[in-house]
């Protein structure tokens, strides 16, 4: 019998929903979001965990863990050793420094000797001694947001998506350290049997994240225009071409990246193309 690969997710929290939408898109059907704190997947060789974010680079380098989805900000900030298997593309924020509004700021060198708060002080460190910078920085795990106003600190150095929780406290952004998406990171020597489970899920990562970015376009163009709308829209090898009920028309189908499309829906249009379909395709592999 195939020994489960085990994940660790977050319990709940910003990363929770989407990393279990991502699992659903695969296939993959386990209970969550009923308070247990362990799931077993029904149809894959897979257990579920449900923790805080901050455990489970701990989790996964210690090996209680195979796999585990965070954001990179707290992957890297743990300073666990643990191997980042692939960029997921939800969860993007930034980690960034901000001070109040009314302050001047001619650049990185005004942070000399400044006192700045953060839950980030790894990352935070990193960052000003790359610059030449001596600051104090102040860990404190949460409502960093308010510590400038209360006298805590002259700067802080926080997550910030938006920005409306800085303009809430009177604080402007300044520098930008490090940008982050939610990643999985997986045990740095996993045995071949689960190093196997690991490549069957990311083939259906990949195919759901290739799907995500592409459309299946359908168009109907008279067969002279058919050699000039295949040139943009050459498809995953080739588009489809059928004939259409009516003489000398024919329908084409392709696949196109998402970006591509407006780009290119001008140059397809103008090249003969009518009654243009795009629609979303739901997994893609090549
Ligand atoms: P836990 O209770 O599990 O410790 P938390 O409060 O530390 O949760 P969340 O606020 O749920 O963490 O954020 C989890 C991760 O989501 C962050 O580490 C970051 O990578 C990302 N994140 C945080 N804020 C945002 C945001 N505003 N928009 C998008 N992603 C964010
Ligand atoms: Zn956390």
């Amino acid at each position: 019998m195939t020994v489960p690969i085990r994940i660790a997710l977050q319990k709940s929290g910003r990363l929770s929903e989407d990393s279990y939408q991502l699992f659903k898109a695969c296939g993959i059907r386990f209970d969550y979001g009923t308070g247990k704190l362990k799931s077993v997947s029904s149809n894959f060789p897979a257990e579920f965990l449900f923790l805080r974010d901050d455990d489970i680079p701990g989790y996964v380098e210690d090996g209680v863990a195979d796999l585990g989805i965070v954001g990179e900000n707290v992957a890297v900030e743990t300073g666990r050793q643990v191997t980042t298997v692939h960029k997921l593309g939800f969860s993007k924020c930034r980690l960034s420094i901000a001070i109040p509004r009314g302050t001047v700021y001619n650049g990185i060198a005004d942070l000399q000797g400044k006192s700045i708060a953060t839950s980030y002080p790894r990352l935070l460190g990193t960052y000003l001694s790359g610059h030449g910078i001596v600051a104090d920085i102040h860990e404190i795990s949460g409502s960093v947001e308010i510590a400038p106003s209360i006298g805590l600190a002259e700067a802080i150095c926080d997550i910030v998506s938006s920005g409306s929780t800085l303009l809430s406290n009177g604080l402007k952004e300044v520098e930008t350290i490090f940008r982050s998406e939610a990643v999985m990171i997986a045990h740095a020597n996993l045995p071949a049997e689960k190093q196997t489970l690991l490549d069957q899920l990311l083939f259906r990562i990949n195919a759901v994240q290739a799907a995500k970015n592409n459309k299946y376009i359908v168009l109907n163009a008279p067969n002279n225009a058919i050699p000039g709308i295949s040139k943009l829209l050459p498809g995953m090898k080739a588009p489809t071409v059928t004939p259409l009920a009516t003489e000398g028309w024919s329908s084409v189908h392709s696949v196109i990246n998402e970006n591509d499309f407006w780009e290119n829906i001008e140059a397809i249009r103008a090249a003969g193309a009518e009654g243009i379909l795009v629609m979303q395709i739901e997994k893609m592999i090549n």
